[in-house]
């Protein structure tokens, strides 16, 4: 879309301070950080017309937990910080901080690199809808690895998720082999095994 200032001559034809002659002024003043710096407030109160922000913002804001990605651990960040420290200082907020919580989430890894749009290696999950049903494909998504980490997608590793939703938490010393040839969180095989206390999302193989 760019900048509206580039159809404004009124504003970009201007006179050199130096030499007087004629000049073109900078365009390019308003960057995408500074919407991006202070939508959380807005949206608290995006029925307000006629100011930036109205007291509502303060029912909402601070936020309480923001999910983000490292890319957005410097820039993103950092100017919504100073940003809602001018809104503070202005009277706009009565808050020091934008968000009181973070949580850095790792990144979907597709073939060892970051999955993203611009770099078109995404999976569409709806193959994986129409075979294992939403909540399959939304348990493998949400288990495949601590949110903190990265993980490496892999279609078969939502296979390991496709038999839990319809089979009741083994818990007792009844359990019996699961779907996938081993037997629910403390069941017996465990113990007898000897071994460290499996997690659940180890039945999904191939990834990280
Ligand atoms: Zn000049």
């Amino acid at each position: 879309m760019g900048s509206p200032l580039k159809k404004m001559p009124e504003f970009y034809e201007t006179v050199c301070p130096s030499c007087g002659g004629a000049a073109t002024r900078e365009t390019d003043t308003f960057d995408t950080f500074m919407e991006s710096s202070w939508y959380y407030a807005r949206y608290a109160c995006a029925r307000d017309d006629n100011s930036m922000l109205d007291s509502e913002v303060n029912y909402w804001a601070p936020v309480d937990q923001y999910v983000g990605g490292i890319e957005h651990a410097i820039l993103h960040l950092l100017y919504a910080r100073f940003y809602h420290k001018l809104l503070r200082d202005e009277g706009l907020v009565n808050s020091d901080e934008p968000f009181i919580r973070l949580l850095t989430q790792g990144m979907v890894l597709k073939d060892g690199s970051k999955m993203s749009k611009s770099k078109g290696n995404t999976v569409d999950p709806q193959s994986l809808i129409d075979r294992y049903g939403a909540d399959t494909v939304r348990l493998f998504s949400m288990f495949a690895a601590p949110p903190e980490q990265s993980l490496e997608w892999s279609n078969s590793g939502v296979e390991g998720g496709e038999p839990l939703p319809q089979t009741p938490v083994e818990t007792g010393e009844q359990a019996d082999a699961g779907p996938c040839g081993q037997t629910g969180r403390g069941g017996p095989g465990r113990s007898a095994e000897g071994g460290a206390p499996q997690d659940p999302r180890n039945h999904s193989q191939g990834k990280r």
